[in-house]
């Protein structure tokens, strides 16, 4: 289970960090795929955009390879057991935990003339969502590593309490350690709340992602982890600025290893030019984006298509979460009859 707020494009991070492994996941287990359009209320003040985000949302998963029939793919606000499952929750949750959690605390940074109810208890929500399920696998980006923690005490805490009725969800990644996409702008990740100029979307053309790759901080001169004094006798070690590691870790995730190795030579030779790296690293972008873009672009319009799957989606949501809210009513005790 997992899910991802319609508040604007997909970025690669949100490939790499959380569609991706949809895609990988969804022919080996029963998986449930969902729009957070609840989630995106907490930041969102001006909805009437809300439609578009949600119809490009879907077009992108289903580009990426997400395939409807297999999965679940719904959106959270059609399946309203998922309210009940966090009102449940959060007699659960303590304030105080909740006003420590980073999350929060960033939000409150960002938007601090509107820091509502929802973000406090967003993590609650989250929760809701993922046991709604029962489910054990929640395919997330490392930023989200906290709040499965947190899905996990109040999962624990609701069987302590009422008797055993939801397991421990991890995050998940197929294979490999959580995904943490860098932004261009040498800081940070990518991502759709910052700046935008330092994030590749799905939707970017190509004369954009080379644009913005072209841009990217990279090292000064041509970098070298060893650092000669002139001498030649004694070298200086220095460790790789973090701008220049960002843009091999985007160079590895859509280049060959070939390419990413001649590079990380040339790095080591202190012989490397960031200009053919980023030539490099911004046609390989566009050889990965654009294929996603094109097939967005065409599902997106699709309004027909797009009525369907979210029917269906929410249809099969609402089994699972039905079966799942009956459990917990009555071992809380909520059937009088
Ligand atoms: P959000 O865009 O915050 O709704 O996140 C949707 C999903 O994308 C979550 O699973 C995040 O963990 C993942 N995600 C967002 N940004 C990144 C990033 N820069 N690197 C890896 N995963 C990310």
């Amino acid at each position: 289970m997992s899910g991802i707020r319609p508040t604007g494009r997909l970025h690669l991070g949100n490939y790499f960090g959380a569609v991706s492994n949809y895609v990988k996941m969804q022919d080996a287990y029963t998986c449930y795929f969902m729009m957070a359009d609840w989630h995106a209320l907490t930041t969102l003040q001006e909805t009437k955009d809300l439609r578009g985000h949600v119809s490009r949302m879907m077009a992108e998963n289903i580009a990426c390879g997400l395939d409807p029939e297999k999965v679940a793919f719904y959106c959270q606000s059609h399946v309203p057991e998922t309210a009940e499952l966090y009102l449940l929750l959060n007699m659960l949750a303590y304030v105080g935990e909740l006003e420590k959690t980073p999350t929060f605390k960033d939000k409150v940074r960002l938007q601090p003339q509107n820091v509502n109810a929802g973000l406090l208890t967003y993590p609650v929500l989250q929760a809701a969502d993922i046991l709604l399920h029962r489910a054990t696998l929640v395919p997330v980006g490392k930023d989200q590593e906290q709040h499965l923690e947190m899905t996990r005490n109040y999962s624990n805490r609701f069987n302590q309490r009422y008797g055993e009725v939801f397991p421990e969800p991890y995050a998940y990644n197929f294979g490999e350690q959580l995904a943490k996409v860098p932004s261009l702008d040498g800081a940070g990740k990518m991502s759709k709340s910052e700046n935008q100029n330092a994030t590749l979307y799905l939707s970017d053309d190509d004369e954009t992602i080379r644009a913005k790759i072209k841009k990217a901080k990279t090292g000064s001169g041509s970098g070298g982890a060893n650092v000669g004094d002139g001498g030649g006798s004694e070298q200086i070690v220095t460790a790789m600025p973090e701008s220049v590691a960002n843009l091999f870790q985007l160079l590895r995730l859509v280049s060959i290893p070939e390419v990413v190795q001649k590079f990380e030579k040339d790095y080591e030779a202190g012989t490397i030019r960031y200009g053919d790296m980023k030539k490099e690293l911004g046609e390989a972008m566009v050889a990965f984006i654009a294929p996603i873009r094109e097939k967005a672009e065409a599902i997106r319009h699709d309004e027909r298509y797009l009525r369907r799957v979210m029917e269906q989606g929410a249809a099969k949501a609402r089994t699972s979460a039905q079966a799942t809210l009956q459990v917990a009513r009555e071992a809380i005790g909520l059937n009088y009859y």
